[in-house]
């Protein structure tokens, strides 16, 4: 048998969580020291709060800030459509006329 295959192995290793929890299971390291648990993580705590590490949200925030002013400016300079009742008899005429000048 080959002697030192296998690392050290601690049963009773000790995780410990930015959030101040301390876990115990079994590992090859003594010590291991993590930024998010299962005590902590908003999957397991129900929390609506978003763990956002690279600024990502900021940035996604900023960007449909910027869309909703496009928006809103669009929408201002845009006239509003009114809604006319076309009566039959007036689009035939229409109708007519044009296919006249067509000819
Ligand atoms: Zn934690």
């Amino acid at each position: 048998m080959k002697k030192d295959t296998h690392p050290n192995y601690y049963p009773k290793a000790k995780i410990k969580c930015a959030c101040g929890a301390v876990l115990e299971t079994g590992s090859t390291q003594e010590k291991i020291e993590t930024e998010i648990c299962s005590m902590c993580h908003p999957y397991f705590t129900g929390d609506k709060k978003v763990i956002d590490t690279a600024g990502r949200m900021e940035r996604f925030q900023k960007i449909t800030e910027k869309s909703d002013k496009v928006r809103k400016a669009l929408k201002k300079s845009a006239k509003p459509v009114k809604k006319t009742k076309v009566l039959k008899s007036s689009a035939k005429k229409n109708l007519s006329s044009i296919k006249k000048t067509a000819k």
